[in-house]
C-alpha cells in the first residue's frame, strides 16, 4: 500500500535521508521510530506530497504520489492524517470538528454528515461526548476525536505523527489499542512514528529505527527487542521505560 524505492529527501539543501526502502504492506501496522531530527516527519512528508523526493521513488495506494496539486487533493483523500497535537478547532464541538473533511470534500446533507460524525465518534468511544468543546475534554479523549477526524472519509491509510505526545501512560495505552483495533476493524493499514517505542512496540506489526541518514533496524518488534545493532541500541537504551 506504500513502497519506497531508494528514495532520498532533501531539505534546506542538505539529505537527510538516502538510500531508503521500505514496504508497507496492507493491513500491517508500522513503526517508524528514531532520535529527534533524524527525520521521521520528513518522511512522512514525502508520503502526502508536501515534499518532493530529491530522487527515488514514493508510491502511495497503488500509485506514484503525484506533484500536480489537484491530483494530490485526491490522494490525501485517502490519507488519514493525524498531526502532532490534536489540531482540533476549539470553538467547534468534538462533532462539529469531525464533520469538517466531510463538509470539505462531500456535498452530503447535513442529516448524513451528522450519522456518519457519530459513526466515528462511536468508533472511538466518545458518541457520548459528540456536543463538548474541546476544552471540555481530556488530553486523551482530545486525542481520540482528532483520531475520529482523520477518519472521517474512510480512508484506507492512516499516518500518525507521534500520536501520544502529551499523554499519560493510561491514555497512551488507550490510543494505541484503539489504533490497532481500528486498523484491524476497518481493515485499515496504519503508519505510526513515535518517541513512545514501548508503547507502540506491542501493536505494531513492523518497526523501523531511522538514524544518520537511513534505515538502520527493520523487522518484527521482537526482532528489534533483540537486536544487537550499535545504533539500535543506543537507540532503545536512550528510551525511558
Ligand atoms: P522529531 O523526532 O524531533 O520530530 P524528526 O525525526 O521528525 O524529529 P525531522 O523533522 O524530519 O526529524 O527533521 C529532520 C532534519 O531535517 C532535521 O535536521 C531538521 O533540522 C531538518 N529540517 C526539518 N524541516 C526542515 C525545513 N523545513 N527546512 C530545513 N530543514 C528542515
Ligand atoms: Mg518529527
Amino acid at each position: 500500500i506504500v513502497r519506497l524505492t531508494d528514495l532520498r529527501l532533501s531539505r534546506g539543501g542538505r539529505d537527510v535521508l538516502r538510500g531508503i526502502h521500505l514496504t508497507v504492506p496492507r493491513g500491517s501496522i508500522v513503526a517508524v521510530l528514531g532520535p529527534s531530527g533524524s527525520g521521521k516527519s520528513t518522511l512522512l512528508s514525502a508520503l502526502t506530497g508536501e515534499l518532493a523526493p530529491a530522487s527515488g521513488r514514493v508510491e502511495v495506494l497503488g500509485r506514484d504520489v503525484p506533484q500536480r496539486s489537484r491530483a494530490l487533493l485526491e490522494l490525501r483523500k485517502g490519507l488519514g492524517v493525524l498531526l502532532q497535537g490534536n489540531g482540533l478547532l476549539t470553538d467547534l464541538t468534538a462533532a462539529e470538528n469531525v464533520a469538517l473533511p466531510l463538509r470539505a470534500h462531500t456535498d452530503l446533507p447535513d442529516a448524513v454528515i451528522r450519522r456518519l460524525v457519530l459513526m466515528k465518534l462511536h468508533a472511538v468511544g466518545l458518541r457520548a461526548a459528540a456536543d463538548a468543546y474541546p476544552r471540555e475534554l481530556s488530553g486523551g479523549m482530545a486525542r481520540r476525536v482528532a483520531l475520529a477526524r482523520a477518519l472521517a472519509l474512510d480512508p484506507p491509510l492512516m499516518i500518525y505523527d507521534e500520536p501520544l505526545t502529551g499523554l499519560d501512560p493510561i491514555a497512551s495505552g488507550v490510543v494505541m489499542s484503539l489504533v490497532r483495533r481500528l486498523n484491524d476493524t476497518l481493515g485499515l493499514t496504519s503508519i505510526v512514528v513515535t518517541h513512545h517505542v514501548h508503547e507502540t512496540l506491542p501493536v505494531a506489526d513492523h518497526a523501523i529505527v531511522i538514524a544518520n541518514g537511513g534505515i538502520v533496524f527493520s523487522g518484527t518488534p521482537e526482532q528489534l527487542e533483540a537486536s544487537a545493532d550499535p545504533l539500535v541500541q543506543q537507540f532503545l537504551r536512550g528510551q525511558p521505560d
